[in-house]
């Protein structure tokens, strides 16, 4: 049989566990459901569907650091797309070598590859840079330092063709839907109406976009980027399900293990004064699509509406391992179906360079900006801390101190619970130095 690759598959009946972690940047999840993203939704029946599943930032680098790891911004201490750290001894891909799993990434864009996907797995070749200046290098490059939804699945069924691995960990990344979005022509199904003045010049009078695009110098309508977004996601859903009948042709999508989600929304045309950017932490940017395949149709076709977190993840792939880590957040979301898990009563995010932090439940969203934190990027903000998940703004004082008082106590407990892990791990460092010292290392 041959692959879209060319090759031969003869290496599947080895696999013995596959998990696959699918994320889709910038997908907000009211653009993930049976009218965008028809192809996925008509299988829907396969998954468990978490419906009220929140980020813990708007932000790229640190959500993801999240999924992995488990912990909030405020413990990973990764507040923006510029911070080179090292994933923790706790992050649930080293718990699955440490099992004799091979662990791989393969990412949408070179950042998330050289500050995530290559301590995952073998240094992604694409995107191979060095030197300090990349960072930055990266953003004004971002549009050619891509990889399409295509290309990032024709990679990982490369990648799950060429190992000899029992147990295999693949995240997938797709960054079609990020700005510039991106799609093949086939997919825009739309009409592009032109404009005297460029995207660039109706925007700055009307909110905030990232000045990074040259896009922006079009003379085009404002709608124009909403509706490449739009075409960006049929894209994703359309390589996706190619991905998914793949993985059933060769009779291994009952058994994997399958999460698909964002890592943040997006706000589209002028959502809370931004324009196709994720910035603030209304649901357009921090509710997210949640979906997960067990193995053996476990509970598929279920709507699940508890509270759930990108913490979740990490919790769920090791107990898959049978392995317990305290250092984790988050639930395993096996336990929350059979009933038996803690339930959240709000989800906590913060906002990219430690700007803003927010508490929501099922009704409403507590946000405010941190102290003494500049508004670096000239944001226009909302006058109330307190609003309805649709972003309106609600005038309850009693509602606004009770979420405030919670937001507080569960930060008090985190730095209180961070400082414990600090010490700890002053204290590990001192006794190596001692045993050293002795000639005992
Ligand atoms: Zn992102």
């Amino acid at each position: 049989m041959k692959s879209i690759t060319g090759k031969n598959f003869f290496l599947f009946g080895v696999i013995s566990m596959l998990i696959i972690l699918i994320t889709l940047d910038c997908l907000r999840k009211d653009h993930f459901n049976e009218d965008y993203t028809p192809m996925f939704f008509k299988n829907t029946g396969e998954w468990v569907s978490f419906e009220n599943a929140f980020s813990q930032s708007q932000n790229t680098l640190s959500s993801h650091f999240t999924m992995f790891t488990s912990n909030y911004l405020m413990e990973h201490k990764v507040y923006s797309n510029f911070s080179p750290k090292k994933l923790p001894p706790h992050s649930f891909d080293k718990h699955l070598r440490n099992k004799g799993f091979e662990t791989k990434a393969i990412c949408g864009v070179s950042f998330l590859a050289n500050l995530l996907g290559n301590q995952i797995g073998e240094k992604d070749k694409k995107f191979d840079f060095e030197g300090n200046s990349i960072y930055r290098k990266c953003l004004r490059k971002l549009s050619k330092e891509r990889r399409s939804a295509e290309d990032v699945f024709k990679e990982g069924i490369r990648f799950l063709s060429k190992s000899k691995s029992r147990d295999i960990f693949l995240w997938l990344h797709l960054f079609d839907a990020h700005m510039p979005y991106f799609s093949p022509k086939k997919f825009k199904n739309f009409e592009i109406v032109k404009s005297e003045k460029s995207v660039k010049e109706q925007i700055d009078e009307k909110g905030w976009f990232s000045p990074y695009f040259k896009e922006y110098e079009k003379k085009l309508e404002l709608t124009y980027f909403p509706n490449c977004y739009k075409s960006a996601v049929s894209y994703i859903d359309y390589e996706m399900d190619n991905f998914f009948m793949f993985l059933k042709n060769k009779n291994i999508f009952d058994e994997t293990l399958i999460f698909v989600t964002a890592d943040h929304g997006e706000c589209l045309l002028g959502d809370h004064y931004i324009y196709c950017a994720h910035k603030k932490l209304f649901d357009d940017t921090i509710n997210v699509p949640f979906f997960v395949k067990f193995p053996q149709k476990i509970f598929s076709g279920e709507k699940v509406f508890e509270i759930v977190e990108h913490l979740d993840i990490a919790p769920t792939v090791i107990s898959r391992i049978g392995l317990e880590e305290e250092r984790l957040r988050g639930e395993d979301l096996f336990k929350l179906l059979h009933g038996k898990g803690k339930k959240r009563e709000f989800s906590f995010s913060e906002h990219v360079d430690n700007f803003m932090q927010s508490v929501r439940d099922d009704k409403y969203i507590y946000s405010e900006v941190v102290e003494n934190v500049p508004n670096k990027w000239g944001i226009k903000m909302e006058e109330g801390k307190l609003f309805t998940r649709d972003g309106t703004e609600v005038k309850d004082k009693n509602i606004e101190d009770t979420m405030k008082v919670k937001m507080d106590e569960l930060i008090k407990e985190i730095q209180s619970s961070s400082k414990k892990e600090e010490d700890s791990l002053e204290s590990d460092k001192k006794i190596e130095e001692q045993l050293k010292s002795l000639g005992y290392l």
